[in-house]
């Protein structure tokens, strides 16, 4: 009996488009390969293009696929000069995360050569964690708030709720027990200042209770902002609040090669988006430039979602094929360093994903 995975396939603006093409084509060369799988995939144009074009960013049909769909692959939005006309971001990225209850931003932060890493000297070699961001409130919850240019100030809300708090750390802890390795969940907070944060941690200690098999602790985050550059093998999964989450993950990204080599995945209880943690980056968009390893591995990280045998095998594949290409430190796109294009990389991953498949 064959099994049909619905995946919406939304591209976007700026690069999204071009490093999406190229992770559609790797699930189309896997997909014969997989025993009783089958991808069906429905791309929708969404984003500041679409807006431009249509009136809408996130058309109702898309959101409507999004919905019914096993998951949701997703290239980038936004563009910085393009906005609605009272102001506010386009960001339909960040409306789908809200409207989808995607409350878990999954962030994987690996390095696959220690050539890639700026911490040489720290013997920081082996960096293998996983950031988990709240997504759905914290400081982002004031997001809508447009700011009064004459008046005398300006403030945004922080929102910590129990329901969101307990459902992002249960995450992290199903997650750290998952992965099975160092089984640890590090709470990042700013609980000596912020009372939102002496509730965030409370909770957190709570959901800890049931995890008795995995160490909590508590990292303030600018003491993690310097432990992640001094000793990133130290850690495991991390959770933290949506803005320290947003700031961590490009500091972590940064580690490990950069915002190329950064996957993520938003998860929900009912749905799932996965996509790079960079945005549109439209200084180098339509020019092929572009690092897809994000996205491929936003991919695999969509395939072991599936959980299914044979997309995990997938998964598993497709890492071990980006793996492969990065063992070789003269197979780097531009912003790592080299001079391959975004197609040249995924041409050889490519072919190192038929013999690992
Ligand atoms: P967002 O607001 O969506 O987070 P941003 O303004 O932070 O977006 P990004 O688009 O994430 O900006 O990236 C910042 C810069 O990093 C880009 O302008 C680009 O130069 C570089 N960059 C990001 N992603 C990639 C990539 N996949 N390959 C190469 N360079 C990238
Ligand atoms: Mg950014």
């Amino acid at each position: 009996m064959t099994k049909t995975f619905h995946i919406v396939v939304l591209g976007g603006d700026g690069i999204g488009p071009e490093v999406c093409d190229q992770s559609v084509r790797l699930l189309q060369q896997m997909q014969p390969h997989l025993d009783g799988v089958e991808f069906h995939l429905d791309p929708h144009d969404v984003g500041v293009g679409e807006y431009q074009r249509s009136g809408e960013a996130l058309p109702d049909s898309a959101f409507e696929a999004c919905l019914a769909s096993d998951a949701v692959l997703l290239g980038a939005m936004g563009l910085p000069n393009v906005r609605y006309p009272n102001g506010k971001e386009i960001a339909p990225q960040l409306d789908l995360r809200e409207r989808l209850q995607l409350y878990g931003g999954v962030r994987p932060i690996q390095l696959f050569h220690e050539s890639d890493t700026p911490l040489k000297d720290y013997g920081a070699g082996d960096i293998d964690f996983v950031l988990v961001r709240e997504s759905t409130e914290g400081l982002f919850y004031g997001r809508d708030a447009v700011a009064d240019l004459s008046a005398d100030e300006a403030t945004n809300q922080l929102r910590i709720s129990r329901q969101a708090s307990e459902r992002v750390c249960r995450l992290s802890f199903e997650l750290a027990r998952r992965r099975g390795g160092k089984k640890k969940v590090s709470l990042i907070d700013k609980a000596n200042v912020l009372s939102t944060m002496v509730y965030f941690r409370h909770i957190f200690d709570e959901v800890a209770k049931d995890f008795p098999d995995v160490t909590a602790e508590h990292v303030y985050v600018d003491a993690m902002a310097l432990f992640m550059v001094r000793r990133p093998h130290d850690f495991d999964v991390m959770v933290t609040e949506n803005m320290f989450g947003d700031i961590l993950s490009d500091l972590a990204a940064g580690i490990v090669g950069g915002m190329g080599m950064a996957p993520s995945g938003d998860i929900g209880d009912n749905a799932a988006v996965f996509q790079p943690s960079h945005g549109s980056a439209p200084d180098i968009a339509g020019r092929s430039l572009a690092n897809p390893i994000a996205m491929h591995l936003s991919t695999a990280m969509m395939l072991d979602w599936l959980d299914h045998p044979e997309t995990k095998r997938g998964a598993e594949a497709l890492k071990a094929a980006v793996a492969d290409v990065l063992s070789d430190p003269n197979q780097r796109t531009a912003d790592m360093g080299g001079k391959l294009s975004t197609v040249e990389i995924t041409d050889r991953i490519s072919r190192s994903l038929d013999r690992q498949l």
